[in-house]
């Protein structure tokens, strides 16, 4: 022992200052004959040892504002500059978690919440109006790390439906819950409520008397045309665990009580830190029809498929020949991103611990 100490105060003090930090991990502090039983906490600690020396410490934050908004050249220079910096501004706040150290899923969570108190997206204040000019929020969040997720729906009343969803997650042994007893648990749980009234601007209302007076404004169809902005954000943190959320308003004229995919787990939203984390956007019916969101997970893991090619095949392919129009974000366990879509823009963006970063519509 005496001659390892010297080995290690040698090493520290001379050459071999890094590996020599390694070795003090790994040398036992005392001789191994004294040491007591081996413990959890000695357990804990080898782990983090193996950590230590093998530091990740990259992170990868990916978002979107919604497919399927206005094509190119139809938006004012302003208002794509609106967008492209609200997005800039979501991502700071979760990059600011993630080089913290902070979860993935407090950083999703986060996001998300940010872009629902932002009139410009589909989610929270902002969000379309169903056949009776009423907002009703779908949300849902899945820790990767864990696999539990929690989700809201058809919820008029909770300012920030993620953070209920997180709170479903957390504080009850369900996964979802919809209506009025979502409502309440939130606001058992502290979230305090709004008037529906709240998530009504005057660009929505204004969208959705168009779409009650235009002829096919009974049926629905031109809901199609008027829905985009649903918000979604997916993330790996620095110990390598993938989070994703996902909320929306929607669809504009929506029947009442009609649920998307948004807070279908495994539809709309997915992680797993075996494979990735995933928040998809469009025609929700599809969505959940092909449980996209888990789908691209298990081409993943069981067709040894990249983000990428999982990604492609779903949307260029699978969505597109069913005529489905919509998107996804996902980061694998690796820090790899996919965006595909299939419409003629996405608001979407990306940051990377690497410095990496993008924000882009078209
Ligand atoms: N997927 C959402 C829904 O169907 C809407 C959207 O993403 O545009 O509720």
């Amino acid at each position: 022992m005496k001659m390892l100490n010297r080995l290690q105060g040698f090493l520290t003090r001379k050459y071999f200052a890094v590996p020599a930090m390694m070795m003090i991990f790994l040398l036992p502090a005392r001789p191994l004959a004294a040491q007591e039983k081996v413990t959890k906490e000695a357990k804990v600690e080898l782990i983090s040892v193996a950590s230590a020396e093998n530091p990740r410490q990259t992170w990868t934050l990916v978002i979107h504002g919604g497919a399927g908004g206005p094509g190119k050249g139809t938006m004012s220079e302003e208002t794509e500059k609106g967008y492209l910096g609200k997005m800039d501004e979501a991502l700071s706040l979760g990059a600011k978690i993630l080089e913290g150290g902070g979860s993935s899923l407090d950083a999703v969570e986060t996001v998300v919440k940010f872009m629902e108190d932002c009139p410009l997206f589909n989610a929270g204040k902002g969000a379309v109006l169903n056949e009776y000019g009423k907002a009703e929020l779908d949300a849902s969040i899945m820790d990767g790390s864990t696999g539990m997720a929690g989700a809201v729906a058809g919820v008029t009343t909770i300012k920030n439906p993620v953070a209920a969803a997180r709170l479903v997650m957390d504080k009850t042994s369900h996964v979802m819950l919809v209506g009025r007893g979502a409502e309440s648990f939130a606001k058992k749980m502290g979230l305090k409520p709004v008037d529906s009234a709240y998530f009504i601007t005057p660009e929505r209302l204004a969208s959705w008397k168009k779409w009650k007076s235009s002829p096919s404004g009974s049926n629905g169809s031109q809901a199609e045309k008027e829905k985009h902005g649903t918000v979604g954000a997916v993330a790996l943190d620095q110990k390598g665990n993938l989070a994703a959320a996902t909320s929306t308003g929607g669809q504009m004229g929506k029947m009442a009580g009609r649920v998307g995919d948004s807070p279908i787990i495994g539809a709309g939203t997915y992680a797993s830190n075996n494979t990735c984390a995933v928040s998809a956007t469009g025609q929700g019916e599809f969505f959940i029809r092909n449980v996209i969101a888990y789908d691209l997970s298990a081409l993943m893991e069981y067709r040894g498929m990249t983000v990428e090619e999982a990604g492609k095949l779903l949307i260029a392919e699978k969505l597109t020949k069913q005529k489905a129009a919509g998107g996804l974000i996902a980061v694998d366990k690796d820090g790899n991103i996919a965006m595909p879509f299939n419409t003629s823009s996405m608001y979407r963006g990306f940051t990377k611990s690497t410095g990496e970063h993008e924000v882009a519509i078209y």
